[in-house]
């Protein structure tokens, strides 16, 4: 990349940022020094997860409302259709707009047990499409979907992905956010196929930094998304060196953001897994300044 191609897409650059609802005190506490540390960056919204099974619909509501009292920030609340029916979704759609929520990530959400795959819940939104119908019918929000440059691990077919997604897009969605991936390419050759297929709505990449690749190959496979063999061979050796994990985590995730950039990609999100530094290192890399600098960890050190 030449300096001057970096310098002219610094303007228009913007992020989002993903968290999950904390499970514990030590946790609401990271992730609220998280959020402080990356509200400056002035991310366009932030999302909250939702656990599998609603399990974490109280945790997301708390933190989605504590989003909307004690920050400038746009929170999206995701939403899954697993183990409810179509009424107590809908409620909970009700809710959010009530309380000032402008702004929904609609997802099918996974089998509580993996192994007997998933089933819609008798009464209930099937899919995401579904959902995203509902949602609309209630108010005028904000929709972000899925997607999957790899491809859902349900999908019989690329053409079934994409067909999927289309059924999202007419049923209202406004956005779709990517899983994770880690070869800018397979995010350009999903870009030329959904554009290819009509389907015309913003496709976000999401950005996953990636501190342990132990960790993530574990989960990464029933997610849709492979983990190359040049990012293990990168990790070799650095088991009991966090730091200098961190340091090329930033690094693969910066570079591969910067191909993006070249390639014309100009928003990201980022699942921070409610950790700041090494988003807020890559947000840097990418032009985006905040005007009170440092990390959480830095302002703690
Ligand atoms: P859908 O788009 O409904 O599709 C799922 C699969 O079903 C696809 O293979 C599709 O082809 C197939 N399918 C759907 N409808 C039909 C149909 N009518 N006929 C035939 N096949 C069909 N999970 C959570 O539990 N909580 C979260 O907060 C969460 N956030 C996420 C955020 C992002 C950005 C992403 C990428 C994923 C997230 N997930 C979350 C994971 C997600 O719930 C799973 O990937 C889930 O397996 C699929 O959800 P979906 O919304 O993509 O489903």
């Amino acid at each position: 990349l030449s300096p001057s191609l970096f310098a002219d897409r610094l303007a228009d650059t913007d992020v989002s940022f993903e968290f999950f609802p904390p499970k514990s005190e030590a946790m609401e506490t990271r992730l609220w020094a998280a959020i402080k540390t990356l509200e400056p960056l002035a991310p366009r919204f932030v999302s909250v997860t939702y656990g599998a099974g609603g399990s974490t619909r109280e945790r997301t509501h708390n933190t989605v409302r504590r989003l909307i009292r004690e920050t400038t920030l746009a929170p999206a609340a995701h939403l899954t259709c697993v183990d409810a029916s179509r009424e107590e979704i809908d409620a909970i759609v009700r809710d959010y707009r009530d309380s000032g929520v402008r702004h929904i990530v609609a997802l099918r959400g996974d089998a509580p047990d993996p192994s007997k795959g998933y089933q819609p819940t008798p009464g209930g939104y099937a899919n995401a499409a579904e959902l995203v119908a509902g949602i609309r019918a209630i108010g005028d929000f904000e929709i972000s979907v899925a997607a999957y440059p790899e491809c859902h691990p349900e999908s019989a077919s690329l053409v079934a992905d994409l067909d999927n997604l289309k059924r999202k897009v007419d049923a209202g969605a406004t956005r779709a956010i990517t899983q994770f991936f880690f070869e800018a390419d397979q995010y350009f050759r999903y870009l030329d196929h959904v554009r290819s297929y009509g389907i015309d709505v913003e496709i976000t990449p999401g950005i996953l930094p990636v501190t342990n690749v132990k960790q993530l190959k574990r989960f990464a496979d029933g997610c849709g998304a492979s983990v190359p063999r040049w990012m293990a061979d990168l990790f070799e050796g650095l088991d009991d060196l966090p730091q200098t994990r961190a340091l090329v985590a930033a690094t693969v995730a910066a570079e591969m953001c910067r191909r993006l950039q070249a390639g014309g990609v100009n928003s990201f999100h980022f699942y921070t897994l409610n950790r700041d530094e090494l988003t807020y290192a890559i947000c840097h890399m990418l032009g985006i300044r905040s005007s009170t600098h440092g990390t959480s960890q830095e302002k703690a050190g």
